[in-house]
């Protein structure tokens, strides 16, 4: 997403230019990224890129035939016992970790438990068999904390005499001492991947605080997932006495941000019974794109004491805060050993949070079968096209220069070169391009029938839908974008487009440490490099608070307070967790 982009779908769909005038310019980048070198030296070079052990097993898995520019034929069933153990995508790619066994652990190492009605979401324990990577092991500490959410859940809950009692407090506007049960809304808006990382992130913040989470329904959060939470729901009821919390935004009274200015809770409130009297019924806490300074001292401890004696907090939010949790000193403990591996903490609770319902894991799971199951290589290509920018010659070269320079994918033959016929024990590849426009799917995949590629390999390139804009809130639209994003993190390697939190998602479910696709200086020309490999998979934090709370607000690099808080590769001026060893 860009910030502040408000990205409103335009009245009427905007017109579709013909996709590539340039022909002979993407072949000429094809071409350009070619080696001169023979072919020899080229399997060797991708022989390297491989780890010996994951070549081995490549080679042993059964042959699959694809036909070039056709669509692959799926072997049903077949594929979940024959598929390769993993490669590992994320803090070490291509090195081969999980044994079939481990591959078939429904509930990922502990995340999910046993007790859920099966029928009534499909993916919550099929989901693991699609993934050729088990990904990464949640630690048992992040389990338990899993486990005593859920009880939290439950005993406070909608349809609990701990919530009527929290409600009717909220309705008295009055604040009470020690609430048995404390609350969290999530205010659900923006695009879809957006509203998954905002739910992400007030769910850690509820597992830190013990705060019951609700997530506000709207915008079709109740019908794209399952719930996650055995026994209790995770979204708001309707009659929730704030009627108009949907609309809380900057210049709400209650305003989190307000209250700093304006002394709300009182400094030195030391006497419990005034201090109490000071402390709203609720607060909403503001930390989308426009937050004030005063909104994100909320990553301070002192504010977060003040914070904890709300019963109630609203929370909206259009980022990623999970990297600004890690900059509140007194969560530091809880979160280093929450996640001993701090680059997984969207890999961990997205996978945890996120079943698709089953209509939207009908769409993964045929679109899987048909055109990506029997490929012994899957890539992901997400092209993240903002209103209604015609389609760009600029960004198609950028995309084929990558995945030709990189060797995502392979090289094709000049049209006089001798034809070599597919090798039938070549590896397949299947691309899956996600994209609101068709323009760059169908030049790939022009190209790779017109070509043969240099390595034998047959390609076939597939996308699900172009929807040609953004609909947020539209169940059908909404239900594309969910599949496509669950459809990319089933990939082995994944290209995303830069400040995506469409590709965030994929990445982070995936466990996959993508190649960004670089931001263009200027719109006519392909961004030089075009594309790099991200330092982690976790999302970017387009808007943290760089001042350190505890050197009297100074302005400060994160990454020098925590060292595992790095900088963002394609948001300067965002932050993203990265792994410790870095
Ligand atoms: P971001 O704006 O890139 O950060 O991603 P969001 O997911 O928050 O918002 C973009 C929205 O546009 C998505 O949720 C979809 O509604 C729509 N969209 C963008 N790209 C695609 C795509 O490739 N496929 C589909 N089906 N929808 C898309």
């Amino acid at each position: 997403m860009h910030i502040g982009d408000v990205r409103q779908a335009p009245v009427t769909a905007p017109t579709v230019t013909l996709c590539l005038d340039s022909k002979g310019a993407l072949r000429a980048a094809f071409m350009e990224a070619k080696t001169t070198e023979k072919l020899a030296d080229d399997d060797k070079r991708w022989s390297k890129a491989v780890s010996g052990v994951v070549a081995a097993v490549l080679m042993s898995v059964p042959l699959l035939v694809i036909l070039l520019g056709g669509r692959s034929i799926g072997a049903p069933g077949v594929w979940i016992q024959t598929a390769m153990a993993g490669l590992r995508q994320g803090s070490s790619d291509h090195s081969l970790l999980h044994s079939s066994s481990s591959h078939h652990d429904r509930l990922y190492g502990g995340l999910l438990i046993e007790g859920f009605n099966v029928q009534s979401c499909h993916s919550r324990y099929q989901s693991a068999m699609y993934r050729r990577t088990a990904g990464r092991r949640p630690s048992p500490y992040l389990v338990s904390k899993l486990r005593r959410h859920e009880a939290l859940q439950r005993r406070c809950g909608p349809g609990t005499a701990a919530y009527s009692n929290a409600l009717e407090q909220l309705r008295s506007g009055k604040s009470v001492a020690s609430p048995e049960c404390s609350y969290l809304v999530s205010i659900s808006y923006r695009g879809l991947g957006n509203r998954l990382l905002a739910a992400a992130s007030a769910f850690l913040y509820a597992l830190l605080t013990d705060r019951v989470l609700l997530v506000d329904p709207s915008n079709a959060m109740d019908e794209l997932f399952c719930e996650p939470f055995l026994g209790a729901t995770w979204l708001l009821p309707p009659g929730f006495p704030l009627t108009n919390y949907t609309n809380f935004d900057i210049d709400t009274a209650e305003r989190y941000g307000n209250m700093v200015k304006n002394d709300v809770f009182g400094s030195d409130a030391t006497d419990a019974s005034t201090a109490v009297q000071q402390v709203p019924a609720f607060a909403y806490v503001h930390l989308n794109y426009d937050a004030t300074l005063e909104d994100k001292y909320f990553f301070c401890d002192d504010d977060q004491r003040q914070l904890r004696r709300v019963q109630w907090l609203v929370m909206r939010m259009d980022n990623y805060i999970v990297p600004g949790l890690f900059l509140v000193p007194a969560f530091q403990d809880e979160l280093d050993t929450m996640f001993p591996e701090p680059d997984t903490v969207f890999h961990h609770l997205g996978r945890y949070l996120f079943h698709p319902s089953n209509h939207v894991w009908g769409l993964v799971a045929r679109y899987y079968h048909t055109y990506l199951a029997s490929a012994k290589k899957r890539v992901g290509i997400q092209v993240r096209i903002y209103g209604a920018l015609p389609d760009s010659p600029a960004l198609l070269e950028q995309i084929t220069t990558c995945t030709q320079k990189e060797r995502l994918l392979p090289e094709i033959l000049a049209e006089r070169e001798p034809t070599i016929s597919p090798d039938p024990g070549a590896k397949s590849i299947a691309v899956i391009v996600t994209s609101l426009k068709s323009c760059y799917s169908d030049e790939l995949k022009r190209v790779y029938w017109e070509h043969a590629t240099a390595t034998g390999e047959a390609v076939s390139v597939h996308q699900p839908s172009h929807e040609e804009y953004q609909r947020s809130g539209a169940t059908s639209h909404e239900s594309k974008a969910w599949a496509e994003m669950y459809l990319l993190s089933l990939t082995d390697v994944l290209v995303t487009s830069s400040m995506s939190t469409f590709g965030y998602v994929a990445q982070g479910l995936g466990g996959v440490r993508p190649w960004l696709l670089y931001k263009p200086a200027n719109s006519s020309a392909p961004a030089d490099p075009p594309c790099g490999r991200d330092v982690s998979m976790e999302p970017c934090y387009f808007k943290p608070l760089s001042y350190d709370c505890r050197r009297q607000k100074q302005w400060v690099d994160p990454s020098t307070v925590v060292p595992h808080v790095q900088g963002c590769h394609d948001a300067g001026w965002g932050v993203k967790l990265v792994g410790r060893s870095r």
